[in-house]
């Protein structure tokens, strides 16, 4: 099934939702003749940047119209269905050097065979090269009066300020809720999604001025339920949160780094906030050791050094501009505790603290990191690890007094529900 995002992609300017000042100035450019040869959209992802970029293209080659894509002749068709070769798009992130930039070099020395205008749409653009963003200047500057740039990055602060001075800013706004809500609306009755006002303003809330996250959330809540109140929604995307609070504690219990970055892109993508994110992977952590400990079995010592982790974790984030970062950085961590043992300054303190709680330091948790289990549940496939060194059951490990102090630990840091 088409993602709401994708199906409900604005084509033309009127449907861009919450970012007037631009569609307004570039229709105005079009109709003065106006058009400046090197843009720059920044804005945060989802709020439309490449779908202007695109009407923009396809305004400018139109056959029928002037100021806007009619979206029905030959060239606003080809380009639509991503076949015309006046428009070419080009992700940064994965052709950022120097020979890519080559390559468009070459190609703008031929004008479009057919049409007006060649436009090169350079998605997050922050992440070519020096060397590519050097290569880059010249074309930029002085490019055939047949070739556009549009340049698009989340984080204009690391475009060169060379690329800056020969470039057309234009800042796309994140989305208020209002905005966001009143639009959507429309899409939910297309869908049938029957949905309240105040459902609908907690998820255009939730996506915190993208509309790409906005209608993902919405995609999410719809596949479970079509008649969706404030309180169902909030009960589907509770389930939904704890499914994927599960799946990122398995994948740092299963030390599967790969499964841990795709989690937390996709928690990214639903508009969770990280700061509940690391409490609830408390909470759920907790849960753990408390089964742990009653079963009596060998894997407490690793949960309560995943447990001590994530509180510092949680500290640290508060006032944090990047928290995404933090929270991959010590997922990935935990997941790789047998290196980070081996690693830590802390090894040879005898005074340290953190020493005292749990396993010893001087030996990793687990003496074997085995190839990544193909077992599902991390319990299992712990269990068919077989430690050269066993790892101490809690009650050794821990006095009473280190238990207790644990939990006002953990207690101090995270809200029960
Ligand atoms: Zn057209």
């Amino acid at each position: 099934m088409t993602s709401l995002y994708r199906k409900y992609r604005p084509v033309n300017f009127d449907l861009v939702f919450g970012q007037n000042h631009i569609t307004k100035t570039l229709q105005n450019q079009i109709r003065d003749s106006n058009i400046s040869h090197a843009y720059l959209f920044t804005g945060v992802r989802g709020t439309g940047k490449t779908s202007v970029a695109k009407i923009f293209a396809r305004a400018i080659n139109c056959e029928n119209e002037e100021l806007k894509p009619c979206n029905v002749c030959e060239s606003c068709v080809s380009i639509l269905a991503n076949r015309s070769a006046n428009v070419i798009e080009i992700d940064a992130a994965s052709n950022n050097g120097v020979d890519n930039i080559r390559d468009i070099k070459e190609e703008v020395k031929y004008p479009p065979a057919t049409g007006k205008y060649k436009v090169y749409i350079i998605d997050e653009v922050h992440m070519l090269s020096i060397g590519a963003f050097n290569a880059m200047l010249k074309t930029l500057e002085e490019p055939p009066s047949y070739v556009i740039f549009i340049l698009a990055t989340t984080d204009p602060n690391k475009v060169p300020a060379t690329i800056h001075s020969r470039v057309q800013r234009f800042d796309f706004r994140r989305i208020a809720a209002e905005v966001l809500a009143e639009n959507i609306r429309d899409y939910t009755l297309k869908e049938n999604i029957n949905i309240t006002d105040d459902a609908l303003m907690y998820i255009a809330k939730l996506g915190d001025g993208s509309a790409r996250d906005t209608l993902s959330i919405l995609d999410k809540a719809a596949s479970v339920n079509r008649e969706l109140d404030l309180k169902s929604l909030q009960e589907i995307l509770g389930n939904i949160d704890n499914g994927i609070i599960e799946s990122l504690a398995e994948s740092i219990l299963l030390k599967d780094t790969k499964n841990i970055i795709d989690t937390i892109e996709h928690i990214n993508s639903l508009g969770k906030d990280y700061i509940s994110l690391v409490q609830d992977l408390i909470a759920h952590f907790r849960n753990l050791l408390v089964k742990s400990i009653s079963d009596n079995d060998k894997h407490s010592a690793v949960l309560i050094y995943c447990l001590e982790e994530l509180i510092i974790l949680s500290q640290t984030i508060k006032n944090e501009k990047y928290p995404r970062l933090f929270v991959e950085v010590y997922c990935i961590k935990l997941a790789l505790r047998d290196e980070a043992y081996k690693a830590s300054p802390l090894d040879n303190k005898e005074t340290s603290q953190r020493d005292n709680i749990g396993a010893s330091k001087k030996q990793p948790l687990e003496e074997q990191t085995p190839k990544k289990p193909a077992l599902k549940n991390w319990r299992e496939a712990l269990n068919k690890q077989e430690p050269t060194t066993p790892i101490e059951p809690i009650q050794s490990g821990l006095t009473e007094e280190q238990v207790s102090d644990l939990e006002n630990k953990i207690n101090a840091n995270i809200e029960w529900r």
